[in-house]
């Protein structure tokens, strides 16, 4: 974990965190560590810490952090992501930022960038609603989606303030297309 790019995303459910990661993926060679990725493989396998976490993800809460912070610390300690990675879906609450400070710290290095991805409230609920149709999630219904929304306001716009406060933050307007998006996010990366 020293060399690289190792790059923050943040940003609503909706806000194209993933799709923007996936691209970075390609671009940079790097992993993407996406939490809820990594749940939903934790809950098909079926296992003790996937059926807890299940009931937390179908209410549209936050799974507790000793299941999420315990999977980063995993991710981030193998090999491939010592060239960089992308965090896509964590931290999620100011007591993950700070585990999260704690992991890098430990391992002597920083985030490089750390980028919010904006778009607002009606134009989300409209891309979830479309995901729902398209992916299936379980988690993409209109009462989860609107639970998701609220955990996201109470629980991670402070995480958005915790590294605003340290000017590392780079605000993009994600409204557009995703190439035309993916061009905002390069340019905050190589300025
Ligand atoms: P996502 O795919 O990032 O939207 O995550 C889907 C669901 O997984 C969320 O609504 C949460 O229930 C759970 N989840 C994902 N990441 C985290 C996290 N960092 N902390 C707690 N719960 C999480």
């Amino acid at each position: 974990m020293s060399a690289g790019r190792r790059i923050l995303l943040l940003g609503p459910p909706g806000a194209g965190k993933g799709t923007q990661a996936a691209r970075l993926v390609a671009r940079y060679g790097i992993p993407q560590i996406s939490t809820g990725e990594m749940l939903r493989a934790a809950v098909a396998e079926g296992g003790e810490v996937g059926e807890s976490a299940r009931a937390y993800m179908d209410r549209g809460e936050l799974v507790p952090d000793e299941i999420v912070v315990r999977g980063v610390a995993e991710r981030l300690g193998r090999p491939d992501a010592r060239g960089g990675f992308i965090l896509d879906g964590f931290p999620r609450s100011p007591s993950q930022a700070r585990a999260l400070d704690a992991l890098l710290e430990k391992a002597g290095i920083g985030l490089t960038h750390c980028l919010l991805l904006v778009v607002d409230e009606g134009e989300l609920a409209a891309r979830l609603r479309k995901r729902a149709t398209r992916e299936g999630r379980s988690d993409d219904s209109e009462d989860v989606i609107r639970k998701r929304m609220v955990t996201y306001g109470e629980k991670t716009a402070p995480v958005v303030e915790h590294y605003r406060a340290r000017g590392i933050l780079t605000e993009i307007d994600a409204v557009g297309s995703e190439e035309q998006v993916a061009e905002r996010v390069e340019e905050a990366i190589r300025s």
